[in-house]
């Protein structure tokens, strides 16, 4: 059953301030704003590119999230996550080494509560926390650590993925150590021993030894058992930052997206509540990890706001057998489920059969990249039963929150459509000149107005954010995803058409790849494009150019792989890597990477080749292509 009538459904587009008025009723403001409910400029010709929500009033998210729901709402005794929180210890621990509001934190944590605890202590002292995937490696993680000027670092000792031990202190240190070289010394560094919690210290009998500076290093337990258990939460404007979350760019540089307080939570609960019908007695589960965007909104903020109940998952979803979210399912009684196509396809993989029981399921849901309708077919049918209506979320790193979805039981589904926009959100579809397309069309996906969730910059570069978003078609937002429109005005993302690629779920841009193989001193040129893969979406297929006299071979290859690992992190790993003694390129020297995706895929079609420099260059690599992956 849907209950989606409660809602305030008043006549959206023309009037979005006035529903989200009512939605900020719901929640606590020490003040009240004092500007517009909504302030924006989306177009560069006008002026600075600015987005404001209720600015004026103050608030403080995790007093909404926690204390509001505690004593207005009655929750205390209901199940957040099937953990324990105990946020405000933890807050006081913050204070104790002298974290002040707008400083900001970096937090690098495999997915225990304990990662939610430190974002929820950040943004009640008003800090802005800096996740950083525990998958991405130290140099990564010292890149995002620099750029936004991190005071303190919250991490843990390590943990398991899947049956490989990931040792994260070690990288976690070896970021700092990176900082302190590019002198940025970070002041503090706490560790949550998570593989251990054997009480004879940091090098409990069963964990790997963790190395140890005592001027740096504090031990999570240790402090939280000095501390009070109180914290008067600090109230913030509602356009302070909230938190910043990386996301990659297309000149490789990762850009860091910056989210305000009261848009994002407003924003975040409502397309929760919504779009998954949720209901008080519901039990939650996003598989994904809260270092990703759809951790923060969907596992963090929003569940948080609604006083719902999750589970909060660490490990694969293959491990230790394929049946494993379904007995997860089936433990915890999940009602609504939310994963990526890329877990769909894997479990796919291995029939009907280790589809667990699961009769408690009401809603699907999918996020990170296209479904193709073989893959939702799949999830409705099987998984589903044909009775859980499937909602395919649109929305990026950027929107902070869906942007384009079906309401459950309420939008009629297509398969592999995210179908039409959420409550105040105007989508267009413009062509290269940036005429607005109407009626069934295919061009660029664009928005024309802000929500209130909206990202408000790029951290420390507000330039950039303009130009990256706001400059190629003035007066409108980019998403860098190309969209088709059918003739019911649904709306049907095709993919990233700047460069940047889908493995996964997570964006990669290809420059960041490049550059990471050219820093190897046999690389003299590199080019990275997308091929499709079956599981994955995209996988990552490499051409290198080699310096004169360096010979290509197996060791290489593998030294090549490892670099890019170690520079970015384990879901960079390239899938396949060339030898390339050219690549194709225009006469005026543009590698034409739309001829190395036929390479890689294998297709002989080249279209138009009259502006490339050599032709002879494809044919040769067309017969050195790498069939099978490194
Ligand atoms: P991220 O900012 O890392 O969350 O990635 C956002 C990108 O993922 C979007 O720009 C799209 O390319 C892709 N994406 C996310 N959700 C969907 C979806 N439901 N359908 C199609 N593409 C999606």
């Amino acid at each position: 059953m849907c209950k989606l009538m409660r809602l305030p459904l008043i006549a959206l587009t023309s009037c979005p301030a006035e529903f989200w008025g009512d939605v900020a009723k719901d929640f606590f403001w020490k003040t009240k704003h004092t500007g517009q409910f909504l302030d924006y400029n989306f177009d560069v010709t006008k002026g600075e590119i600015y987005i404001k929500c209720m600015e004026g009033a103050s608030t403080n998210i995790c007093y909404n999230l926690l204390d509001r729901n505690v004593h207005e709402k009655k929750l205390a005794d209901k199940v957040a996550f099937f953990w324990s929180v105990c946020v405000c210890v933890c807050v006081c621990v913050c204070v104790c080494v002298c974290v002040k509001k707008g400083d900001r934190v970096s937090i690098y944590m495999p997915m225990v509560v304990e990662l939610v605890v430190a974002m929820l202590a950040c943004v009640r002292i008003g800090a802005v926390h800096s996740i950083v995937f525990a998958g991405f490696s130290a140099e990564s993680l010292c890149e995002r650590i620099v750029d936004s000027q991190c005071c303190l670092l919250i991490t843990a000792d390590g943990f398991y993925r899947g049956d490989k031990l990931i040792n994260l202190k070690l990288l976690a240190d070896e970021a700092l150590q990176k900082c302190r070289d590019k002198g940025f010394p970070v002041g503090r560094c706490i560790m949550l021993k998570h593989l251990s919690k054997e009480p004879e210290g940091i090098l409990g009998s069963q964990s790997p030894p963790v190395p140890w500076n005592p001027e740096v290093d504090l031990c999570w337990d240790a402090l939280l058992r000095g501390v009070s258990d109180e914290c008067e939460p600090e109230w913030c404007d509602s356009e302070d930052p909230l938190f910043i979350l990386y996301t990659s760019g297309s000149t490789g540089k990762p850009k860091g997206v910056l989210h305000t307080v009261s848009g994002y939570m407003l924003y975040t609960a409502t397309t929760f509540k919504v779009v998954f019908d949720h209901q008080p007695d519901d039990v939650y589960w996003c598989t994904a990890d809260i270092g990703w965007i759809t951790g923060h909104s969907y596992i963090t903020y929003g569940p948080l706001a609604n006083g719902a109940t999750s589970v909060l998952f660490e490990g694969l979803p293959t491990h230790p057998d394929v049946s494993r979210m379904w007995e997860i399912v089936d433990k915890y009684n999940v009602t609504k489920f939310y994963t990526a196509p890329t877990a769909i396809r894997l479990l796919m993989k291995f029939g009907n059969e280790p589809v667990y029981k699961r009769s408690s399921l009401k809603v699907l849901g999918t996020v990170g990249e296209p479904i193709n309708p073989e893959a939702w077919q799949w999830y409705y049918n099987v998984v589903g039963e044909k009775r859980c209506p499937i909602v395919d979320t649109f929305w990026q790193t950027e929107t902070g929150g869906h942007v384009l979805t079906p309401l459950p039981a309420a939008t009629p589904m297509k398969p592999g459509s995210a179908t039409l926009p959420f409550f105040g959100v105007v989508p267009a579809i413009l062509n290269e000149s940036g005429e607005e397309l109407e009626g069934p069309s295919e061009g660029y996906l664009v928005f024309k107005q802000p929500w209130p969730g909206v990202m408000r910059t790029i951290y420390g570069s507000h330039e950039r954010f303009e130009s990256t978003y706001f400059k190629k078609f003035p007066g409108y937002y980019v998403t860098g995803d190309g969209c088709r429109r059918d003739k019911d005005g649904y709306f049907w993302v095709t993919g990233r058409i700047d460069d940047m690629l889908n493995v996964s779920g997570h964006l990669l841009s290809t420059a960041e790849v490049e550059s990471a193989l050219v820093e190897h001193e046999a690389v003299a040129e590199a080019a990275v494009v997308g091929r499709p893969h079956p599981v994955k979406g995209e996988s990552l297929y490499c051409f290198v150019t080699l310096n004169d006299g360096v010979m290509y071979n197996s060791e290489l290859e593998v030294e090549l792989k490892k670099q890019v690992r170690e520079k970015i992190g384990a879901i960079a790993t390239p899938d396949y890597i060339q030898n390339a003694p050219g690549l194709p390129k225009t006469r005026s020297g543009k590698i034409m990477r739309r001829l190395l995706r036929k390479i890689a895929c294998d297709e002989r079609e080249l279209g138009d080749i009259s502006t490339l420099a050599d032709s002879t260059v494809v044919e040769q690599l067309f017969q050195n292509r790498c069939c099978t992956a490194v």
